[in-house]
C-alpha cells in the first residue's frame, strides 16, 4: 500500500514549481492525508498551504528544508511541525537565504569563465520571489540548450568539480537542530542516503546529530533507492530515531517520485508521527 502520509516536499517559494496552494491541491489529488511542505531555508508558503489544507481536509504539518554544512559536506534537515514564528528560526533562514545571494554570485562567475554569460540573470528570472538555487541555475542552462534535462545539467555544471558548482559555507549542524528544536520542531536528517557518507562518518553524524537533540531520520524517500529503505530502517533503530517518510516532490515531471506513490515505512520503524495527534490517527497499511 501507498503511503498517503508525505512530509517532504517543495513550492514555488523554494524550488519547487507549484504554489503553495497548487501543491496542496495536488496533494489532496492525489490520495495524501496528511502533508508538510518542506520549502529550502524559507517560511514563506506554510500559511498559504495551511489554508489550502484547511479547505481540502489534508492534516498540515508546518516543516522546513534547512541547508547545513558538517564536515565539508551539504546536509539537508527537515523541521518537522515547527513554529513558523519562532525568531531564531526566523532571524537564522534569513541569513541562509541572504548566503544564497552570494553564492549565486559565484556560481554565475564560473559559468562566466566557460563562456556562459547572463546566467545570474537568468536563474533570478526562473527563482521570481523565491531563494535563489542550484535548480534555478539548471532550468536556465537547459532553457538555454546547454542540456537535455535538469538531472544532466547538475552532472555537466552543478555539482563539486564543474564550473558553475561555488563551495559554500552554510549554517552549522547544531544551528539547524537547535532553531527546529527551540521552535517545539522535530529535526530530522533528509534523504541519508544521498550523502554517501560511508560507515565511519554515518556513525559520526547519527551520533552527533543526536547529542544536538535530532531524533529522526528519513527512511522512505523519493531519494531513496528500494535497498536504502531497509539500509536506513536499520540505522533509525540502531541509533533509536524515529522514521519520516516524503516524496522530495518538486512539481510535475521534476522528481524521482509522484506524490501518494510511496511505500509505507518498513514495519519495524517508530514513525515520526507516532505522537501526533493530527496524524496518528490516520490509519497507514503498512508493506
Ligand atoms: P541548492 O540548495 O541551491 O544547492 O539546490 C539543491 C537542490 O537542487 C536540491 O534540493 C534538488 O532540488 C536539486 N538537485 C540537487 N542535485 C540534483 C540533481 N543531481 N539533479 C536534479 N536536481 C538536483
Ligand atoms: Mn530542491
Ligand atoms: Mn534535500
Ligand atoms: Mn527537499
Amino acid at each position: 500500500m501507498p503511503s498517503l502520509i508525505d512530509l517532504h516536499c517543495h513550492s514555488t517559494v523554494s524550488d519547487g514549481v507549484l504554489p503553495p496552494t497548487d501543491l496542496v491541491n495536488y496533494a489532496a489529488d492525489c490520495g495524501i492525508l496528511a502533508l508538510a511542505l518542506t520549502d529550502h531555508d524559507d517560511l514563506g508558503g506554510l500559511d498559504e498551504a495551511a489554508r489550502a489544507a484547511k479547505s481540502r481536509d489534508v492534516r498540515f504539518i508546518p516543516g522546513v528544508e534547512i541547508s547545513v554544512t558538517w564536515r565539508k559536506r551539504t546536509l539537508h534537515i527537515v523541521g518537522l511541525r515547527i513554529d513558523p514564528t519562532y525568531p531564531p528560526l526566523l532571524e537564522g533562514l534569513h541569513r541562509i537565504r541572504a548566503g544564497r545571494h552570494t553564492r549565486a554570485e559565484g556560481m554565475a562567475a564560473g559559468l562566466s569563465k566557460i563562456g556562459i554569460h547572463g546566467s545570474l540573470e537568468g536563474a533570478y528570472q526562473y527563482s521570481k520571489e523565491s531563494i535563489i538555487s542550484r535548480t534555478h541555475f539548471a532550468r536556465f542552462l537547459v532553457e538555454k540548450g546547454y542540456a537535455k534535462d535538469t538531472r544532466s545539467v547538475f552532472k555537466k555544471y552543478l555539482v563539486k568539480g564543474k564550473p558553475g558548482y561555488f563551495e559554500h559555507e552554510w549554517t552549522s549542524l547544531d544551528n539547524a537542530v537547535r532553531w527546529i528544536t527551540g521552535s517545539g520542531g522535530v529535526a530530522v536528517i533528509a534523504h541519508p542516503g544521498r550523502y554517501d557518507l560511508g560507515r565511519i562518518n554515518t556513525s559520526l553524524l547519527m551520533n552527533e546529530f543526536r547529542n544536538l537533540g535530532g531524533t529522526s531520520i528519513e527512511v522512505v524517500t523519493g531519494s531513496h533507492s528500494v535497498p536504502q529503505y531497509q539500509q536506513f530502517a536499520k540505522i533509525a533503530k540502531q541509533f533509536s530515531f524515529s522514521a519520516s517518510t516524503g516524496s522530495d516532490y518538486h512539481g510535475p515531471g521534476q522528481s524521482y517520485i509522484e506524490m501518494g506513490r510511496m511505500p509505507s515505512l518498513p514495519l519495524d520503524c517508530v514513525p515520526v508521527w507516532k505522537n501526533w495527534p493530527e496524524v496518528r490517527d490516520i490509519v497507514v497499511e503498512t508493506v
